[in-house]
């Protein structure tokens, strides 16, 4: 039973978090219920299965943290579907179950001139899987909704049909996975359960190039989806003849469906996007916000998404509404000066210099303090200097997994402000890196 008191508490909780972290705070969240709270567990409700996957991904160390200190004691949050109903995967699913980011659906994407192709190629091929392109493969630089349109396209055809068999996966897991299948001697199941997908997803397919085996393996898995017209989506950063060392054999498969190139936004998408993002948290700003920020940040949607964010923040810090004074204060100089990418190589480099760590030593499989340390703080500056998502940085680090990625972030985004330390090491490596 949940007293009212608990509700009381919940409803603190949860307004403390979304006040912490206006960067995953999300307007559904108004609609997550207490569903137990004894024993130290503190069970919060989400609608759906990818709501209740985006918490436990996103913001369990922040909720747990504020529950503990609003009750003063060690308290353990976690996040199930509404009623704490936990869906039970099918058996074939068990090993894969499909991660979708509830953000990420065609109704939350703008189409503007830079993206419309791409946009309407994702919306047939979700309504009419290996019939109307196939493959079919989306390229373009980060940052430009690439990885939304893949999930977008499950979202819908999940929801047009819902024992539709999906295999999404990075081309970082899909490798690791082969690599691990081998090693295990299970790649006849890793096989199976690639080639029986209705819809084969594979993000960042550009990762594959050096990688013969894996080539190999993969035209293997193309071409048995292909024979059984299964549809086939890819992504990569450039166009598929671009891919430095890609077998001839791929590159032509690549080109059999449709290719279509993603653009950086025009300045009416932007705007669009900012008004679209600014919706999904819940905040409300003018349409003069909405163009100034849209002015600021060019060619990368992602940045666009931080301006909006450092836009909110600073209106929190300062304790007033957002209004165009504040906008111009937090992205007036910051941004003008175009954020420079720092690479991942450039990152690795540093931080083993700076640890006098060997590079293979961050990529092992080693545990001990002494790599644990410099590992994480690789992948912290990672996800702060460069626009690679978890499962990149992961594979740039000996193919760890996100949430290995994720877990290390959190911790040193604590530690960084908890731990001198920690900090001063965060500023001199961030300081050497912007000025490689
Ligand atoms: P990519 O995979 O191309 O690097 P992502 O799909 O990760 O890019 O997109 C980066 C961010 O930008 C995501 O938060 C995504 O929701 C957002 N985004 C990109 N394009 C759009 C769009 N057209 N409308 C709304 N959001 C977008
Ligand atoms: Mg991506």
């Amino acid at each position: 039973m949940v007293s009212r008191q608990d509700v009381n508490l919940f409803n603190d909780i949860l307004g403390k978090a979304k006040a912490a972290d206006p960067v995953n705070t999300r307007k559904w969240f108004d609609e997550l219920v207490l569903v137990e709270f004894d024993g130290g567990l503190l069970e919060i409700g989400a609608p759906d299965d990818a709501k209740a996957g985006y918490l436990n991904e996103n913001c369990e160390p922040l909720f747990t943290r504020i529950a503990q200190q609003a009750t003063g004691h060690l308290v353990t949050v976690r996040f199930s579907t509404q009623n704490g109903h936990r869906v039970e995967l099918r058996p074939e699913q068990a090993e894969q179950p499909l991660k979708l980011h509830p953000d990420y659906n065609f109704e939350n994407f703008v189409v503007g001139p830079g993206n419309r192709l791409c946009h309407a190629s994702c919306v047939a091929v979700s309504n009419s899987p290996g019939t109307a392109y196939n493959p079919l493969f989306l390229y373009g630089s980060v940052g430009l909704g690439k990885t939304h349109l893949l999930h977008a396209i499950c979202w819908e055809a999940r929801k047009n049909d819902p024992s539709v068999s999906i295999q999404m996966l990075s081309c970082e897991k899909f490798m690791n996975l082969f690599i691990r299948a081998i090693e295990v001697g299970s790649l006849d199941e890793f096989q199976t359960q690639l080639r029986s997908a209705d819809i084969l997803i594979i993000d960042d397919i550009q990762f594959l190039r050096e990688r013969e085996q894996s080539q190999e393996e993969f035209f293997h898995t193309f071409n048995a989806l292909y024979d059984k017209r299964k549809q086939i989506v890819l992504t990569a950063d450039c166009a598929p003849g671009e891919i430095k060392s890609l077998e001839e054999r791929l590159v032509s498969r690549f080109k059999w469906g449709l290719v279509a190139s993603i653009d950086a936004p025009s300045y009416e998408t932007r705007i669009a996007i900012v008004q679209k993002k600014a919706n999904l948290r819940g905040l409300d700003i003018t349409e003069e916000i909405a163009e100034y920020i849209a002015s600021r940040v060019q060619a990368n949607i992602r940045e666009l998404e931080g301006a909006l964010t450092s836009v909110y923040a600073m209106a929190k810090m300062l304790n007033e509404p957002i209004s165009i004074e504040i906008a111009k204060q937090a992205l007036g100089e910051r941004i003008t000066a175009a954020r420079k990418q720092v690479a991942i190589t450039d990152i690795i480099n540093a931080v083993t210099n700076y640890y006098n760590v060997r590079k293979a030593d961050l990529q092992s499989k080693k545990r001990s303090q002494s790599i644990a340390v410099p590992r994480q703080m690789c992948m912290y500056l990672a996800r702060t200097l460069t626009g690679l998502s978890l499962e990149e940085i992961g594979g740039h680090l000996g193919g760890r997994d996100h949430t290995t990625v994720m877990h290390a972030c959190s911790k040193i985004a604590e530690l960084e402000k908890g731990d001198e330390k920690t900090a001063s090491e965060v500023g001199e490596l961030t300081k050497a890196l912007n000025a490689v």
